[in-house]
Parts: structure tokens; sequence; C-alpha cells
């Protein structure tokens, strides 16, 4: 797949899967921890760490046999919330301060009742202050629940 993509002149971005949403599968039946499949690609190609950025969460190498990049989004094994200033607003008007927790704020209240912008600039202020360190994501056999109930697809990617 990887000499593929690369040969397609593709880039490759896997993710490791999130307990949001609730499912009926066992989320432990789903979860594969990337560093695995990194150590397991390692005995294979030659993978060395670059500092190539896309705005998003993906950690990069090239593949030395292919000259290709290979991203590796690990919200589990090696969270990236710490370098994360993301914030998500829905088409209803709700703020997400982080996609892993299910704090919000509703801006279209403070929209809807003024001209001005000053209360919706309060509202996103005082929102942004909560925005907290990062999630609490836990996929083991004892949590069978997810860490958030909503769906990915509430807030998009
Ligand atoms: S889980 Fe929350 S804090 Fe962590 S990267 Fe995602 S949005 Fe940012």
């Amino acid at each position: 797949m990887i000499r593929w993509a690369h040969g397609e002149g593709l880039d490759m971005t896997l993710i490791e899967t999130m307990p949001m949403g609730e499912i009926d599968e066992d989320r432990t039946d789903q979860y594969l921890p990337l560093s695995m499949v990194r150590a397991d690609l390692a005995e294979r190609f030659t993978l060395e760490d670059i500092p190539y950025k896309t705005g998003g969460p993906a950690r990069y190498v090239t593949i030395g046999e292919t000259g290709g990049r290979l991203g590796f989004i690990t919200p589990m094994t090696h969270n990236f919330c710490e370098s994360c200033n993301r914030v998500r607003v829905t088409c209803t008007g709700t703020l997400y301060m982080c996609l892993g927790q299910d704090d919000a704020a509703d801006l279209r209240e403070p929209l809807r009742a003024s001209e001005g912008n000053e209360l919706l600039n309060a509202a996103i202020d005082e929102a942004i202050s909560r925005k907290p360190k990062g999630h609490d994501f836990i996929i083991d056999r004892r949590s069978k629940r997810p860490s958030v109930s909503r769906h990915m697809s509430v807030t998009g990617g």
C-alpha cells in the first residue's frame, strides 16, 4: 500500500481510532496503536522523522525506499494536545473547545441578541478560557462507554 501510494505521488496518513460516539462494537477490537504499526514498518522500511507540517496533528516521516511521506496521527499513544489551538463551530452555532470533551458554548444566542460583536466576542473569550488541556480518551476492556458520546461527524474532523 505504501509503495503504491508513494508511487502515485500520494502522502499517506493513518490515524488511531478514538473513543467518540456510541457504537455497538467493542473498541478494543478496533484499536491498533500506531506505535506498533510504526515498529512493524521500521523492520521493512527506513523511516526518518521530518519536521514537515500541514497544520493538522500528523507527525511525518519519510520512507527512504519510496521517497514519500507517511503521517501518523496518534491521539492515544502520543497525544498532541499540548500544541492544540483548535476549536470547532458547528453550523448551529455551538462552539466546541475540544474534540475530546463535551463542554461547549452557544454562540447563536449572543449573535442574535445584538447588532454589534461585543456579546459574541465576550462569549468566545469566555469559552476559550475553558479550553481544556487535553482529552480524556481511554480505550480498554474495563471502560466500555465512549469517552465522548458525541460522534465525530457532529463537529467534523
Ligand atoms: S483532543 Fe482536544 S485538546 Fe487534544 S488535540 Fe483534539 S481538540 Fe485539541
